[in-house]
């Protein structure tokens, strides 16, 4: 392999990416972001790095969840803290019921940049170019919301810059002490995992409330007062990622200083690519969703190049199959990683292989396919004697309809009540606190 610099991506075929018809336009604003700081810092890549090698151990288990794109519109303090309080909730049942540490990963404060199904998207005999994010150009169906606006890299860096700084400031500024896990089932409506979640809660402050009376003091533990939370999103449009790395002077390694971790997505990942040539050079932990159609020969190329030194911790694979098709698929990567003797963190993503359109012509996610799919890949884990290392959601915090089924039991006809995101259906928080439970009892079996 060539020696890596950040703008060869731009050697090798693309796809997913818009082109931009404003060259100068482009110009300025990624000389504008090459001057702004970075958003993430090489030493807490590194970190979370580690927390993921631990993870792929089975000694530490992560949980990445978020918008399956973030909007500019929905951007509000209000709708960040419901997401993080919902992984904060998750996370407390998942260390309190597996006592296995978690690793806390939004995807947010960068996920912006959507792939698609089709180039263009015909409603009602008028043909579009699709909408691929806010990053990128406008939800609006008018020729004018489609054209890719490269300024709106500049809102998506700023919109992500308020978004770390307030999950900073949620992660130690006091809300995520977990003497206040009481106060975080607040706007809870009545369910039975809300009075489990209680339960918990009251067992915990028990726990606390022992501590003190022997004298330990938990008030004064800072890892009981403050989390640890990453950032990641999948590193789709390279202008942007490009323009944001930045050289660690500690180590002369590339930082991508976009986000704590970044992902390659399913229809990116050609090992020729441009998307595998970025992410191949960067010092972050780099995930790679892996699909029905993903080879084990493929795999393997990509084992090599996005992981040469093969250290731990360095890459995710995110297996994202659909109900009832892991046992097919996710055996013979398992495999392929075996017989190269790679080391990886193999995780969850039970969303993306069971999107549907359902009759009302919604994009949907049954929630019990949803369910089946976790439950698969715990099993096949079993079987291979391998080890699972983590789910990936895409979650809200907000009241949604946008998946069906859970313990409200959404219908399809609810699914207009109130479906608000921007590209795939999202859980929310009585949906993902649901599937925290079953992935507890799943650690535990
Ligand atoms: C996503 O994570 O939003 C996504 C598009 O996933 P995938 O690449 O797995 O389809
Ligand atoms: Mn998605």
């Amino acid at each position: 392999m060539t020696e890596w610099q950040k703008s060869n991506w731009r050697n090798k075929p693309r796809v997913q990416m818009p082109d931009y018809t404003d060259q100068n336009a482009l110009n300025t604003v990624e000389a504008q972001l090459a001057k702004y700081p970075p958003l993430v810092f090489a030493g807490e890549a590194r970190t979370l790095k580690k927390k993921l090698g631990a993870a792929s151990r089975g000694e530490a288990f992560l949980l990445q969840g978020g918008d399956c794109a973030e909007s500019f519109d929905q951007f509000s303090a209000n709708a960040i803290r419901d997401t993080f309080k919902v992984m904060l909730q998750m996370a407390m049942v998942l260390t309190f019921g597996a006592k296995v540490p978690v690793v806390k990963v939004g995807r947010m404060a960068g996920q912006f940049a959507k792939p698609r199904s089709a180039p263009t998207e015909t409603i009602g005999g008028v043909e579009l170019p699709s909408y691929r994010g806010d990053i990128i150009n406008e939800l609006d169906f008018t020729p004018e919301a489609r054209i890719p606006n490269p300024n709106k890299m500049l809102q998506a860096y700023t919109q992500a810059a308020a978004t770390l700084n307030l999950l900073r400031a949620f992660s130690t500024g006091g809300y995520a002490d977990v003497h206040k896990v009481h106060q975080w089932t607040m706007g809870f409506t009545e369910s039975d995992r809300a009075s489990q979640y209680r339960e918990m809660a009251n067992r915990i402050s028990d726990a606390l409330d022992f501590m003190k009376a022997a004298g330990l003091d938990s008030d004064q533990e800072p890892s009981l007062k403050t989390v640890d939370f990453y950032t990641s999103h999948e590193s789709l449009l390279l202008e942007y990622e490009e323009a944001l790395c930045r050289l660690d002077s500690t180590s002369g390694q590339w930082l991508a200083g976009s986000g704590h971790m970044i992902w390659i997505g399913d229809r990116t990942r050609q090992p020729d690519g441009a998307h595998v040539e970025f992410a191949r050079g960067v010092l972050n932990p780099v995930g790679l969703k892996c699909g029905p159609t993903t080879t084990p020969d493929d795999l393997k190329v990509l084992l090599e190049r996005l992981n040469p030194a093969n250290e731990e911790g360095k890459l995710t694979l995110i297996a994202r199959f659909g109900a009832g098709k892991s046992a097919e698929h996710l055996p013979r990567l398992i495999k392929a990683v075996q017989e190269v003797g790679a080391n990886v963190t193999w995780v969850c993503d039970p969303m993306h292989g069971n999107t549907i359109k359902s009759a009302t012509g919604y994009k949907t996610r049954p929630f019990e396919l949803v369910l089946q799919e976790v439950r698969d890949f715990f099993a096949i884990h079993r079987a291979e004697g391998t080890i699972p290392g983590g789910v990936h959601f895409e979650m809200t915090g907000q009241d949604v309809t946008e998946c069906t089924g859970g313990v409200y039991a959404v219908s399809e006809e609810d699914l207009s009540d109130r479906y608000h995101t921007a590209c795939d259906p999202r859980l929310n928080a009585s949906q993902s606190l649901e599937l925290a439970f079953l992935v507890a009892e799943e650690l535990t079996n």
